[in-house]
């Protein structure tokens, strides 16, 4: 039996798409093979490739300025990449910091180049976004970059950071093609594929072709550029998590693209966090104006309840919603892929474990 699952990734898929790999995991149609099995310089995966490509394409309405490219070293390894391409000659990084992720995105962007601080919120516990008064921006900078939603703190940009004008670079790990995007004011997006979009292993990033310039320095696989000019082939990416990422856009097309994510993810999370804003027994994490849609963190009156929580649940098939060791407390995300159903499972277990402890 298929479990309530609530992990924060890898994370649950949809069982639809699942249900397609089975089908075709031993033989693709007409193709006689398994798509691990087959060139990833051949024909058929050339077309696996695009399907993953174009489904990213149309759901985020990219034009052709932009390059999508699936790379390997997870959303951690563009911590480094992204300083390592675009803070070049002089070249200045801003970085807005409201969380975990964002803490490593700036000190590895700092081993880099010229990356500065431009807000940080860890005086609030990193419980919201930073406003905009306790935001220093360099006009003159290359990019702005934010976490747009933390997911160890359970934390959300509710809309993108204004900038006047400089562009974004945007780790969407754990909220990519959970919403639209105003793709105009970035400049790259990246994200880990094992929360929204497929299976670990694969980094989905989105860059301005002209951000994708050479640069003889870098190391051949550091660099955009070798990436966006081999169309993510100079060398073997990972074709079973392309293959499925083709699989989750079309999904996700099938349910009303992004605008059909939103108001799911909006309503699953609306459950929950009402469940919580309704008790005493339950404290949210997030300040409310910056609670995320995708990872709900709350808290109970004891550490000792909440382990016993964790366990109740476990034991009645939710899986996964013990908080990050970091912060504690309890988490459950509901990524793209976790059904309404699920939360309605989850939201009637807090009222029962209320009733009886609280
Ligand atoms: N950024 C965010 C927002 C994340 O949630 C994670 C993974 N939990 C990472 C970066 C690191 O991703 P990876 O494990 O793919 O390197």
């Amino acid at each position: 039996m298929r479990v309530h699952n609530f992990n924060a990734g890898p994370a649950a898929l949809p069982l639809p798409v699942l249900e397609t790999v089975r089908h075709e995991l031993i033989e693709l149609p007409d193709l006689g093979m398994s798509v691990m099995e087959m060139s990833h310089r051949s024909q058929p995966f050339d077309a696996i490739l695009e399907r993953a490509e174009s489904g990213i394409r149309r759901l985020l309405g990219l034009a052709d300025d932009f390059a999508v490219l699936f790379l390997g070293g997870g959303a951690s390894l563009q911590f480094s990449m992204a300083p390592m391409n675009l803070l070049q000659n002089g070249a200045r990084g801003d970085y807005l910091v409201n969380g975990s992720w964002g803490v490593k995105a700036l000190a590895e962007a700092q081993k880099e180049g010229a990356a500065r601080e431009a807000a940080n919120t860890k005086s609030a516990a990193f419980r919201r976004v930073p406003t905009r008064e306790e935001t220093s921006l360099d006009a003159g900078a290359k990019y702005v970059h934010f976490t747009s939603n933390e997911t160890i703190e359970g934390v959300q940009w509710p809309r993108e950071p204004q900038t006047g004008g400089v562009p974004l670079i945007c780790d969407a790990s754990s909220d990519i093609l959970s919403r639209p995007l105003d793709i105009q004011k970035y400049g790259l997006i990246y994200a880990g594929a094992q929360k929204n979009i497929g299976p670990s292993g694969a980094t989905v990033v989105i860059v301005k072709k002209e951000w994708t310039a050479p640069n003889p320095k870098l190391a051949t696989m550091l660099s955009y550029a070798t990436h966006a000019k081999e169309r993510s082939l100079y060398n073997t990416p990972n074709t079973f998590a392309i293959y499925m990422i083709g699989l989750v856009c079309e999904w996700i097309e099938s349910l009303g693209g992004l605008e059909g994510m939103q108001t799911r993810a909006a309503q699953k999370s609306n459950l929950i966090y009402d469940a919580i804003d309704r008790s005493d027994f339950y404290q949210g994490f997030a300040d409310k104006d910056s609670r995320s849609q995708m990872n709900v963190t709350f808290r109970l009156p004891s550490e000792e309840l909440e382990a016993q929580f964790a366990q109740e649940a476990e034991n009645a098939g939710l899986i996964g919603l013990k908080g990050h060791r970091s912060v504690g407390g309890l988490r459950a995300s509901i990524y793209n892929a976790v059904e309404p159903e699920s939360v309605r499972v989850l939201v009637e277990l807090m009222r029962e474990f209320e009733r009886v402890n609280g």
